[in-house]
């Protein structure tokens, strides 16, 4: 019998799902899949680690499965799955550990109070990563949860960086840059030393390029500065966020253009980033592919602020040793891969083309100053690693 642990990712209208198995050292997914339209047509599906569907289920049009639902369809499922394992814990994935969650924490009902306190800094995530803490916590109370926060990994940062230029009372309310994306900095930082321990004791830029995107100066395996700030919306421009905005923009839309707080945050989390300046898409693939004018502006405007940011970060580390390209567009985006690299040759970055449209591993020159790499991330396992490791330190975890 093995040991097992789930880990969950719930957003606003979908739980993803990953089981891990203990096999000697390593935790192995066995199956994952995820719930999705949990408030419009749910539809469930679970595949083996090969791809194969072991499992799948669509719910009649109005009925409002809602998270509870889901998390309940769900431990159904994973029971039946587990077969002869055992599972020993749940990791979940939660946007906001705010000033004070410095690591993952175990979570209890007196912990789950103070991590809905922080639901105001991420109103769009924090309430939904909640949800199945709770009912899980009403279902099987013996069973010990884990949260990994988003947020952690950039409290290493110095002071200056995790600042605005703001009155210090409000950075005592808690108006500073947190840094978003963690646990897969998190990830790529733990897996660096065996791919390139230079570059892992030195100055690197780790680039997640998603459907949200930011990136983050890592030095010696600890953040050290990232373009995501108070929320997930600062820095570079993504899928349907706008990126770093004036402040005075804000201030005109309220003003001049009578916008309100929610369609302001429409605008800027809904209907910009790639999305709102191509008119067309906020799927890379689907810009790239086009020959419409405005998707190249977008893809242009992606590139240029990557560009200058990468700047930014690499003046924060005092020099760069190495760039890691991740997620979506990180890793499936050559074309992408390419023109930045292009961009940061006065850094020395020279990329081989090749190795490029290869797509895996280094893709830097053997002679590039700065070696680049493209690293799959795997914010789930690193969830797993830290479930099993609290679960392994904490008194009452089981063994
Ligand atoms: P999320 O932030 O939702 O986890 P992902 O990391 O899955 O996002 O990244 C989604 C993005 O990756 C989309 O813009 C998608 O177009 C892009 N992407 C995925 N595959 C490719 C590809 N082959 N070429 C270009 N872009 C891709």
């Amino acid at each position: 019998m093995s040991n097992a642990i789930v880990v969950l990712n719930a957003g606003s209208s979908s739980i993803k799902f990953s089981l891990f198995v203990e096999r000697g050292k390593s935790l192995e997914t066995d199956v994952r899949g995820q719930v999705e339209g949990l408030y419009t047509t749910a539809r469930f599906v679970s595949k083996a680690s090969d791809g194969t569907v072991k499992a799948e289920k669509s719910w009649p049009e109005g009925i409002k499965l809602g998270h509870d639902g889901a998390l309940d369809h769900l431990v159904d499922h994973l029971r039946a799955e587990l077969a002869g394992d055992r599972l020993i814990g749940i990791g979940h994935r939660v946007v906001h550990g705010g000033r004070l969650y410095r690591q993952p924490v175990r979570v209890d009902g007196k912990v789950l109070k103070v991590l809905e306190t922080f639901v105001p800094l991420a109103p769009l995530h924090q309430p939904h990563n909640l949800a199945p803490i709770r009912r899980a916590l009403e279902r099987a109370p013996e069973l010990p949860q884990v949260v990994c926060f988003d947020t952690s990994f950039h409290r290493t940062q110095p002071d200056v960086a995790q600042m605005f230029a703001l009155p210090d009372d409000l950075r005592e309310a808690g108006v500073m840059r947190y840094g978003f994306h963690g646990l897969s900095y998190e990830y790529i930082a733990s897996i660096l030393p065996e791919i390139d321990p230079e570059a892992a004791k030195g100055r690197t830029v780790v680039l997640h390029l998603g459907n949200g995107a930011s990136m983050c100066a890592i030095e010696d395996g600890r953040s050290l500065a990232s373009t995501m700030g108070f929320t997930a919306v600062e820095g570079l421009p993504m899928g349907t966020r706008s990126g770093s905005l004036d402040p005075g923009v804000i201030l005109y839309l309220m003003d001049q253009l009578k916008m309100d707080t929610q369609a302001i945050e429409k605008l800027i989390y809904s209907q910009s980033g790639l999305l709102g300046v191509s008119g067309i898409s906020s799927d890379m693939r689907t810009l790239l592919e086009s020959e419409a004018p405005p998707a190249k502006l977008a893809v242009d405007l992606f590139c240029y602020r990557i560009r200058r940011e990468l700047g930014s970060l690499a003046a924060a580390l005092g020099g760069l040793d190495a760039m890691v390209f991740t997620a979506g567009i990180g890793e499936n985006a050559p074309e992408i891969r390419s023109r930045v690299c292009r961009d940061a040759a006065w850094l020395g970055v020279d990329i081989d083309e090749a190795a490029n449209a290869a797509g895996r591993g280094r893709i830097s020159k053997e002679s590039s100053r700065v070696a680049v790499w493209v690293i799959s991330t795997n914010e789930e396992l690193m969830i797993a690693r830290h479930t099993r490791r609290l679960l392994e330190t904490t008194q009452g975890g089981r063994k």
